[in-house]
């Protein structure tokens, strides 16, 4: 998954080979016109986006890949470049809500997969759940631990420049 840190705009993708698709996507993040290329140019590059992994050795990978997408509402997920963002994001919208509908079973699946989804913060915190990231990110105990990792570097760079 990428994701943009300043909204909620995400791409859900599947591969065998993560090193080489995060390459292809960078390389094509360049001058690409696929709508998720555009979209990560007009939108602070890959600084303003996180890349996380949310399943490993998927035995369906299609199948969950897809089930993500509709999920979990990803917006960048298109190969409809013709048509302009906002058609496509409300197209993909109604397309998802009846696949929802359709597989409800699959949504709770998900759903709960994702809610319990975490990551570990660039603070060093681990277990963070991905929905409390932002009100993590603003927490004293996060800021604290930002704080005293600086305070670490700060004193490495000392004792290496004596
Ligand atoms: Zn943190």
């Amino acid at each position: 998954m990428i994701k943009c840190k300043t909204s909620e705009d995400c791409y859900i993708g599947s591969t065998v080979n993560i090193k080489r698709r995060l390459k292809e996507h960078k390389y094509r993040s360049k001058n690409d016109t696929n709508p998720l290329y555009q979209f990560i140019r007009n939108n602070g590059c890959w600084d303003n986006f996180e890349f996380s992994i949310l399943e490993e050795n998927c035995i369906k990978l299609k199948e969950t890949e897809q089930a993500y997408i509709e999920t979990i509402e990803s917006t960048l997920n298109t190969n409809r470049a013709s048509i302009d963002y906002k058609t496509h994001l409300a197209l993909g919208l109604i397309h998802s809500k009846k696949w929802r509908l359709n597989n409800p079973d699959i949504v709770k699946k998900y759903k709960d997969k994702y809610n319990k989804w975490t990551l570990t913060c660039e603070c060093g915190e681990e277990n963070v759940n991905r929905n409390h990231m932002s009100r993590h990110r603003s927490s004293y105990r996060h800021k604290k631990k930002v704080a005293e990792k600086v305070a670490e570097l700060t004193t490495d760079e000392n004792l290496s420049a004596s």
